[in-house]
Protein backbone atom coordinates (compact mmCIF):
# COMPACT_ATOMS: atom_id res chain seq x y z
CA UNK A 1 0.00 0.00 0.00
CA UNK A 2 1.78 2.85 -1.19
CA UNK A 3 1.15 6.92 -0.63
CA UNK A 4 -2.20 6.14 -0.74
CA UNK A 5 -3.72 9.82 -0.35
CA UNK A 6 -7.67 10.82 0.13
CA UNK A 7 -10.36 13.78 1.03
CA UNK A 8 -13.99 14.01 1.49
CA UNK A 9 -16.23 16.68 1.00
CA UNK A 10 -17.65 17.47 4.69
CA UNK A 11 -20.01 20.33 6.04
CA UNK A 12 -16.82 22.46 6.87
CA UNK A 13 -15.05 21.79 3.78
CA UNK A 14 -12.66 19.67 2.59
CA UNK A 15 -11.38 16.99 4.87
CA UNK A 16 -7.99 15.56 3.77
CA UNK A 17 -8.01 12.10 5.27
CA UNK A 18 -5.13 10.46 4.42
CA UNK A 19 -1.72 11.94 3.67
CA UNK A 20 0.08 9.70 2.15
CA UNK A 21 0.01 6.51 3.82
CA UNK A 22 2.36 3.80 3.00
CA UNK A 23 1.93 0.16 4.86
CA UNK A 24 3.73 -3.08 3.74
CA UNK A 25 1.74 -6.73 5.03
CA UNK A 26 2.96 -9.35 4.63
CA UNK A 27 2.16 -13.16 3.99
CA UNK A 28 1.37 -14.68 7.30
CA UNK A 29 2.07 -11.65 9.32
CA UNK A 30 0.17 -9.38 11.56
CA UNK A 31 0.51 -4.96 10.91
CA UNK A 32 -2.17 -3.60 13.87
CA UNK A 33 -2.40 0.09 13.30
CA UNK A 34 -2.74 2.36 15.90
CA UNK A 35 -4.18 6.16 16.52
CA UNK A 36 -6.66 7.86 18.54
CA UNK A 37 -10.37 8.78 17.13
CA UNK A 38 -10.19 10.23 13.86
CA UNK A 39 -6.45 9.59 13.08
CA UNK A 40 -8.01 7.69 9.40
CA UNK A 41 -7.30 4.15 10.42
CA UNK A 42 -11.10 2.80 8.92
CA UNK A 43 -10.66 5.34 6.01
CA UNK A 44 -7.64 3.57 5.35
CA UNK A 45 -9.02 0.13 5.05
CA UNK A 46 -12.12 1.38 3.85
CA UNK A 47 -9.92 2.57 0.73
CA UNK A 48 -8.02 -0.11 0.33
CA UNK A 49 -11.26 -2.56 -0.11
CA UNK A 50 -12.42 0.12 -2.33
CA UNK A 51 -9.70 0.04 -4.63
CA UNK A 52 -9.33 -3.45 -4.53
CA UNK A 53 -12.79 -4.39 -5.21
CA UNK A 54 -13.60 -1.87 -8.09
CA UNK A 55 -11.30 -0.22 -10.96
CA UNK A 56 -11.45 2.76 -9.95
CA UNK A 57 -9.22 5.97 -8.42
CA UNK A 58 -7.65 7.60 -5.52
CA UNK A 59 -6.21 10.74 -5.46
CA UNK A 60 -2.34 9.02 -5.30
CA UNK A 61 -0.97 6.40 -4.27
CA UNK A 62 -1.22 2.38 -5.64
CA UNK A 63 -1.65 -1.32 -3.77
CA UNK A 64 -0.06 -4.46 -4.86
CA UNK A 65 -2.44 -7.00 -3.63
CA UNK A 66 -0.86 -11.03 -4.46
CA UNK A 67 1.50 -9.21 -6.68
CA UNK A 68 -1.41 -7.58 -8.71
CA UNK A 69 -1.27 -3.75 -8.93
CA UNK A 70 -4.35 -1.32 -8.61
CA UNK A 71 -3.93 2.15 -8.71
CA UNK A 72 -7.39 3.92 -9.07
CA UNK A 73 -9.40 6.07 -7.87
CA UNK A 74 -12.37 5.50 -5.32
CA UNK A 75 -15.40 8.30 -5.62
CA UNK A 76 -15.35 9.52 -2.30
CA UNK A 77 -19.65 8.64 -1.93
CA UNK A 78 -18.36 5.29 -2.27
CA UNK A 79 -16.92 4.67 0.67
CA UNK A 80 -20.36 5.62 2.47
CA UNK A 81 -20.97 2.07 1.27
CA UNK A 82 -22.55 -0.21 4.66
CA UNK A 83 -20.30 -2.84 5.53
CA UNK A 84 -22.35 -5.45 4.30
CA UNK A 85 -22.47 -3.70 1.14
CA UNK A 86 -18.72 -3.56 1.21
CA UNK A 87 -18.34 -7.43 2.16
CA UNK A 88 -20.42 -8.03 -1.11
CA UNK A 89 -18.73 -5.94 -2.93
CA UNK A 90 -15.16 -7.69 -2.38
CA UNK A 91 -16.47 -10.99 -2.85
CA UNK A 92 -13.61 -13.33 -4.70
CA UNK A 93 -10.93 -10.99 -3.86
CA UNK A 94 -9.62 -13.44 -1.38
CA UNK A 95 -10.53 -10.61 1.49
CA UNK A 96 -12.18 -10.65 4.74
CA UNK A 97 -13.03 -7.72 6.89
CA UNK A 98 -14.68 -7.75 10.52
CA UNK A 99 -16.13 -4.81 12.40
CA UNK A 100 -16.54 -3.44 15.63
CA UNK A 101 -20.04 -4.28 15.69
CA UNK A 102 -20.45 -7.87 14.33
CA UNK A 103 -24.70 -6.70 13.52
CA UNK A 104 -23.23 -4.64 10.74
CA UNK A 105 -22.15 -7.77 9.42
CA UNK A 106 -24.74 -9.87 10.17
CA UNK A 107 -28.26 -9.84 8.87
CA UNK A 108 -30.48 -9.80 12.02
CA UNK A 109 -33.78 -11.73 10.07
CA UNK A 110 -32.20 -14.55 8.81
CA UNK A 111 -30.86 -17.67 10.92
CA UNK A 112 -27.33 -18.37 11.50
CA UNK A 113 -26.71 -21.48 9.28
CA UNK A 114 -28.39 -19.70 6.15
CA UNK A 115 -26.21 -16.84 6.54
CA UNK A 116 -22.83 -18.29 6.66
CA UNK A 117 -24.49 -20.85 3.43
CA UNK A 118 -25.14 -17.94 1.79
CA UNK A 119 -21.44 -16.86 2.54
CA UNK A 120 -20.25 -20.07 1.53
CA UNK A 121 -22.00 -20.17 -2.33
CA UNK A 122 -20.89 -16.54 -2.67
CA UNK A 123 -17.65 -17.66 -3.40
CA UNK A 124 -18.16 -21.53 -4.59
CA UNK A 125 -20.41 -23.59 -6.76
CA UNK A 126 -20.63 -26.82 -4.23
CA UNK A 127 -23.69 -29.51 -3.35
CA UNK A 128 -25.94 -28.31 -0.62
CA UNK A 129 -24.31 -31.58 1.46
CA UNK A 130 -21.03 -30.36 1.11
CA UNK A 131 -21.83 -27.01 1.33
CA UNK A 132 -23.77 -27.60 4.84
CA UNK A 133 -20.84 -29.85 5.94
CA UNK A 134 -18.16 -26.79 5.70
CA UNK A 135 -20.80 -24.54 7.90
CA UNK A 136 -20.10 -27.24 10.86
CA UNK A 137 -16.87 -27.18 10.06
CA UNK A 138 -16.29 -23.08 10.20
CA UNK A 139 -18.53 -22.98 13.27
CA UNK A 140 -16.05 -25.91 14.80
CA UNK A 141 -13.07 -23.76 13.70
CA UNK A 142 -14.70 -20.49 15.65
CA UNK A 143 -14.90 -22.75 18.64
CA UNK A 144 -18.74 -23.07 18.72
CA UNK A 145 -19.54 -26.36 20.68
CA UNK A 146 -23.47 -26.08 20.28
CA UNK A 147 -23.69 -25.85 16.30
CA UNK A 148 -26.66 -27.44 15.62
CA UNK A 149 -28.71 -24.87 17.91
CA UNK A 150 -26.51 -22.14 17.01
CA UNK A 151 -27.00 -22.93 13.20
CA UNK A 152 -30.89 -22.58 13.64
CA UNK A 153 -30.37 -19.31 16.03
CA UNK A 154 -31.12 -15.92 15.20
CA UNK A 155 -28.26 -13.46 15.16
CA UNK A 156 -30.46 -11.34 18.43
CA UNK A 157 -30.36 -15.09 20.20
CA UNK A 158 -26.83 -15.14 20.45
CA UNK A 159 -24.17 -13.02 23.17
CA UNK A 160 -21.99 -10.08 21.36
CA UNK A 161 -18.92 -12.51 21.88
CA UNK A 162 -20.51 -15.37 19.76
CA UNK A 163 -22.11 -12.88 17.07
CA UNK A 164 -18.50 -11.96 16.38
CA UNK A 165 -17.32 -15.63 16.38
CA UNK A 166 -20.04 -16.08 13.05
CA UNK A 167 -18.62 -13.21 11.50
CA UNK A 168 -15.16 -14.59 11.91
CA UNK A 169 -16.54 -17.85 10.40
CA UNK A 170 -18.17 -15.59 7.64
CA UNK A 171 -15.09 -14.01 7.11
CA UNK A 172 -12.85 -17.19 6.70
CA UNK A 173 -15.94 -19.24 4.84
CA UNK A 174 -14.24 -17.29 1.71
CA UNK A 175 -10.72 -18.64 2.28
CA UNK A 176 -9.40 -14.99 2.26
CA UNK A 177 -5.61 -14.45 1.90
CA UNK A 178 -6.25 -11.14 3.79
CA UNK A 179 -8.24 -10.55 6.96
CA UNK A 180 -8.24 -6.99 7.87
CA UNK A 181 -10.06 -6.35 11.42
CA UNK A 182 -11.42 -3.18 12.32
CA UNK A 183 -11.89 -2.98 15.82
CA UNK A 184 -13.23 -6.19 16.08
CA UNK A 185 -12.92 -6.60 19.87
CA UNK A 186 -14.08 -2.73 21.01
CA UNK A 187 -17.52 -3.82 21.86
CA UNK A 188 -16.32 -7.04 23.93
CA UNK A 189 -15.98 -7.08 27.41
CA UNK A 190 -12.30 -7.83 28.51
CA UNK A 191 -12.54 -11.95 28.85
CA UNK A 192 -14.22 -12.32 25.71
CA UNK A 193 -11.91 -9.52 23.88
CA UNK A 194 -9.35 -12.38 24.61
CA UNK A 195 -10.89 -15.30 23.34
CA UNK A 196 -11.51 -13.37 20.32
CA UNK A 197 -8.40 -12.45 19.83
CA UNK A 198 -6.44 -15.68 20.39
CA UNK A 199 -9.38 -16.89 18.01
CA UNK A 200 -8.13 -15.00 15.34
CA UNK A 201 -4.74 -15.68 15.82
CA UNK A 202 -5.22 -19.32 16.15
CA UNK A 203 -6.62 -18.97 12.22
CA UNK A 204 -4.18 -16.78 11.62
CA UNK A 205 -1.73 -19.10 12.03
CA UNK A 206 -3.33 -22.11 10.72
CA UNK A 207 -4.17 -20.52 7.49
CA UNK A 208 -1.29 -18.45 7.11
CA UNK A 209 -2.95 -15.68 6.81
CA UNK A 210 -1.92 -11.72 6.75
CA UNK A 211 -3.64 -9.62 8.95
CA UNK A 212 -4.34 -5.98 9.25
CA UNK A 213 -5.56 -5.35 12.78
CA UNK A 214 -6.76 -1.47 13.77
CA UNK A 215 -7.19 -0.85 17.68
CA UNK A 216 -6.37 1.70 19.89
CA UNK A 217 -5.56 -0.30 22.37
CA UNK A 218 -1.89 -0.85 22.96
CA UNK A 219 -2.54 -3.78 25.02
CA UNK A 220 -3.94 -5.76 22.44
CA UNK A 221 -1.40 -4.54 20.04
CA UNK A 222 1.54 -5.98 22.00
CA UNK A 223 -0.47 -9.56 21.73
CA UNK A 224 -1.18 -9.56 18.32
CA UNK A 225 1.07 -7.59 16.28
CA UNK A 226 4.57 -8.26 14.29
CA UNK A 227 4.30 -4.62 12.93
CA UNK A 228 3.07 -1.74 14.35
CA UNK A 229 2.18 1.20 12.35
CA UNK A 230 1.33 4.64 14.35
CA UNK A 231 -1.38 6.98 12.77
CA UNK A 232 -1.51 10.47 13.05
CA UNK A 233 -4.02 13.05 11.11
CA UNK A 234 -4.16 10.99 8.21
CA UNK A 235 -0.63 9.97 8.47
CA UNK A 236 1.53 7.69 9.27
CA UNK A 237 3.94 8.90 11.90
CA UNK A 238 5.74 5.90 12.56
CA UNK A 239 6.14 2.29 12.06
CA UNK A 240 8.40 -0.57 13.73
CA UNK A 241 8.06 -3.64 15.53
CA UNK A 242 5.98 -4.25 18.98
CA UNK A 243 9.23 -3.58 20.49
CA UNK A 244 10.33 -0.61 18.75
CA UNK A 245 7.53 1.32 19.44
CA UNK A 246 7.15 0.08 22.98
CA UNK A 247 10.33 0.77 24.31
CA UNK A 248 11.80 2.85 21.46
CA UNK A 249 9.19 5.23 20.09
CA UNK A 250 10.70 8.13 18.09
CA UNK A 251 7.78 10.38 17.50
CA UNK A 252 6.00 12.29 19.84
CA UNK A 253 2.81 12.16 19.12
CA UNK A 254 3.71 7.82 20.26
CA UNK A 255 5.02 9.07 23.08
CA UNK A 256 1.58 10.86 24.35
CA UNK A 257 -0.28 7.00 23.31
CA UNK A 258 2.17 5.10 25.03
CA UNK A 259 1.47 7.57 28.11
CA UNK A 260 -2.23 7.57 28.00
CA UNK A 261 -1.78 3.90 28.02
CA UNK A 262 -2.59 2.22 31.58
P1 LIG B 1 -12.07 5.83 15.19
O1 LIG B 1 -11.02 5.34 16.13
O2 LIG B 1 -13.00 6.78 15.84
O3 LIG B 1 -12.77 4.74 14.47
P2 LIG B 1 -10.54 6.37 12.76
O4 LIG B 1 -9.08 6.50 12.97
O5 LIG B 1 -11.04 5.09 12.21
O6 LIG B 1 -11.28 6.75 14.10
P3 LIG B 1 -11.63 7.51 10.34
O7 LIG B 1 -13.01 6.99 10.45
O8 LIG B 1 -10.70 6.80 9.44
O9 LIG B 1 -10.97 7.58 11.79
O10 LIG B 1 -11.73 9.05 9.92
C1 LIG B 1 -10.65 9.85 9.46
C2 LIG B 1 -11.16 11.23 9.09
O11 LIG B 1 -11.99 11.17 7.93
C3 LIG B 1 -12.01 11.87 10.16
O12 LIG B 1 -11.68 13.24 10.18
C4 LIG B 1 -13.43 11.64 9.69
O13 LIG B 1 -14.30 12.65 10.17
C5 LIG B 1 -13.26 11.71 8.18
N1 LIG B 1 -14.26 10.89 7.47
C6 LIG B 1 -14.37 9.54 7.55
N2 LIG B 1 -15.34 9.08 6.75
C7 LIG B 1 -15.88 10.16 6.12
C8 LIG B 1 -16.92 10.37 5.15
N3 LIG B 1 -17.59 9.33 4.64
N4 LIG B 1 -17.17 11.64 4.76
C9 LIG B 1 -16.49 12.68 5.26
N5 LIG B 1 -15.48 12.56 6.16
C10 LIG B 1 -15.17 11.33 6.60
MG1 LIG C 1 -12.46 3.69 12.87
Amino acid sequence: INNLAISFKSFSGRVRALRGVTIDVVRGKTIAIVGESGSGKSVTVKTIMRILSKNEKIESGSIVFNNKRDNEIVPIDLLKLSNKHMQREIKGKKIAMIFQDPMTSLDPTMKIGKQILEAIFAHKKIKLKAAVEQVHQLLETVGIKNIKAVMNAYPYQLSGGMRQRIVIAIAISCEPDLLICDEPTTALDVTIQSKILDLIKKIQKARNLSVIFITHDLGVVSRIADQVYVMYAGKIVEYGTCNDIFYDPRHPYTWGLLESTP
